[in-house]
């Protein structure tokens, strides 16, 4: 595999076949998206099983279950849809007269004068107005159509909601007993809404991985504590640009996958990367830029969402991804991660991250074939990523849900193999591996880091060696 970052799919209608799905990982899926705020799980179930017997023994495709979580949504309009003009007034509210019926009791409280209201993806927005009897006047300040049961945002307002709704908790049981390998957490706002949600997946699984949506100011704010106990995250650009200024969104980009990459954590940049595709076969060229500077800010990984679930074009947006990824990560920059080590380096630095550090460090000098690394949990492939090295990251695990999960860490291919005895004999097979698969061949020159003894979750060795035998 020559790209390294890694590609997220939204499936739905649009590849609702087994054909279409093996087309999405031929072009080079790596991730396979469930959005539970549409369809059910006896669909769900049977995409999970075509994807499990289509995937490869090497680097095989993780599925990611998307929770709904709290979304609020306007009720039935009089019709399916209706067109509002700048500067019109109309009413929202509770009331039976509203234009825009709300009935959600948590979005009815934060409601007041001068609020400001965006529909949908932020098409339409309003300004609130006096409130009269159960309704409050709105302003239009942008014209567009609005549909009945659309999501509807109150601009830089918090919601007192449970993190978690009763859909959720119901999902979570039926992703867990279908066997995926992350659940997604929608408009998390703190770390505790992330250890609530590992209480509950634990009931069923606790190896499924799970993944902290970034949507909110607050979760901004609590990303260092997010960070610590979540496996995976999300730069939920659609929800964050409704949350907060649209300027403010590429900023927060920058620093959410920064923060992330720091923490040891993947991050997925998601929404909107190749939009115009869902009805074209060709990207603008902002969306192609828009993939290039999220590589270039160094994500794991990138995500279509409406692209390939419901567009017309799904595998010629994972086909353009790739070729725009290849592109930017040949220009791709360790000198951040650089410094930002040297920095860190100065006050303490634990000796597995100075491994890491280093592997990467001898990847650039010696130009080594591979980094082979041999993991159990996982962390010695996510801490060898973590500092960007050029050369093939070449890992081999011994559980099943551990290879898959590491299908959205930047660089990393895992096989898997029986549990070895020792460090050693885990190393000698993987690189056996290796050459059977075409990965390495004889006198390839390898970087080979692993823990010792074998099992006790630690990354304390390195070793160069060239292949043989
Ligand atoms: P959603 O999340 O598509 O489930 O809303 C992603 C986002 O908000 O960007
Ligand atoms: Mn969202």
């Amino acid at each position: 595999m020559k790209r390294r970052t890694k590609i997220v799919c939204t499936l739905g209608p649009a590849v609702d076949s087994r054909e279409k799905l093996k087309a999405l990982i031929d072009a080079g899926m790596n991730v396979a998206r469930i959005n539970c705020s549409h369809g059910d799980w006896e669909t769900r179930k049977i995409w999970i099983k075509w994807l499990r017997e289509l995937s490869s023994d090497i680097s095989p495709i993780a599925i990611l279950a998307d929770l709904q979580g709290p979304k609020f949504r306007i009720g039935l309009l009089s019709a399916d849809f209706m067109e509002v003009e700048e500067g019109q007034t109309i009413t929202v509210g509770s009331g039976p007269t509203a234009t825009l019926p709300v009935h959600q009791p948590e979005i009815l409280a934060a409601m007041s004068p001068n609020a400001r209201l965006l529909l949908g993806d932020g098409n339409v927005e309003l300004k609130l107005g006096k409130k009269e009897g159960e309704n409050f006047t709105a302003r239009v300040m942008s014209s567009g159509q609005v549909k009945s049961r659309q999501g509807v945002t109150l601009v830089n307002k918090v919601f007192d909601v449970p993190p978690m709704t009763s859909k959720d908790i119901e999902d979570i049981g039926h992703a867990c007993a279908a066997g995926v390998d992350y659940i997604a957490l929608s408009y998390v706002k703190e770390a505790q809404d992330i250890v609530g949600l590992r209480r509950e997946v634990d009931k069923y699984d606790p190896s499924i991985g799970l993944c902290a949506k970034i949507e909110t100011r607050e979760a901004i704010k609590d990303l260092d504590n997010i960070l610590k106990v979540v496996d995976l995250v999300m730069v939920a650009r659609g929800d964050l640009g409704l949350q907060m200024d649209i300027e403010d969104v590429p900023i927060m980009q920058k620093k959410i996958i920064d923060q992330s990459t720091w923490a040891g954590k993947p991050v997925i940049t998601a929404t909107q990367m190749l939009e115009s595709m869902i009805e074209n076969p060709r990207p603008t060229r902002a969306e192609a830029t828009d993939v290039a500077n999220a590589v270039l800010d160094g994500t794991d990984a990138i995500m279509l969402s409406g692209e390939t679930a419901s567009g017309a074009y799904p595998v010629e947006c994972v086909k353009t991804m790739v070729r725009i990824a290849e592109k930017a990560e040949a220009l791709f920059d360790r000198t951040r991660i650089e410094n930002r080590f040297t920095d860190h380096a100065k006050n303490h630095v634990g000796h597995q991250e100075a491994i890491a550090h280093s592997v990467a460090d001898l990847a650039a000098l010696l130009r080594p074939a591979a980094v082979v690394s041999t993991t159990v949990s996982g962390n010695t492939a996510r801490l060898v990523s973590k500092y960007r090295p050029k050369a093939p990251l070449l890992c081999a695990t011994y559980d099943e849900r551990t290879q898959c999960r590491l299908a959205v860490v930047w660089g990393v291919e895992a096989i898997r193999l029986p549990t070895p005895k020792t460090t050693e004999e885990g190393v000698i097979n993987a690189i056996r591996t290796f050459r059977k698969k075409k990965r390495l061949k004889e006198n390839d020159l390898v970087v080979i880091t692993a823990g010792v003894p074998f099992g006790e979750g630690n990354t304390n060795l390195i070793l160069t060696q060239v292949v043989n035998g």
